[in-house]
């Protein structure tokens, strides 16, 4: 196993930046970016393969329709819940206080609660 990873962003090596420049007087390229696996946490990322977030878009967008053939989706994934409406004490601001000074108003607000259900 190599001890790094070229960045796999198709336009990598065009991007115009300072750090992809390589070689020396009038023979000087726009290089991929070499990724080193120094730590088990790039190792086990996406930007183990990526130098950012724009190669890793464009990649991804540029092979789309394959990666999502990996694990297609026919139907929607649903996760059963309860939903729980409650009442509680708020407050708002009135702006049209004769003073021309922002009133807090106490009013009778609602929340929506999503409560997992366990199926088992
Ligand atoms: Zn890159």
């Amino acid at each position: 196993m190599s001890d790094y990873n070229w960045c796999h962003g198709p336009v990598c090596h065009e991007q115009p930046i300072q750090s992809r420049i390589r070689g020396s007087g009038n023979n000087k390229v726009l290089r991929t970016i070499k990724i080193k696996l120094g730590t088990e946490y790039i190792r086990q990322s996406i930007f183990s393969h990526f130098c950012n977030q724009r190669c890793l878009m464009d990649f991804l967008n540029e092979h789309k329709d394959r990666i999502v053939a990996l694990a297609p989706r026919r139907e929607a994934l649903e996760t059963p819940i309860k939903v729980e409406k409650e009442k509680y004490e708020s407050w708002r601001y009135d702006y049209n206080d004769i003073e021309g000074r922002p009133q807090r108003v106490p009013y009778q607000a609602t929340r929506t609660r999503i409560i997992p259900v366990d199926n088992d």
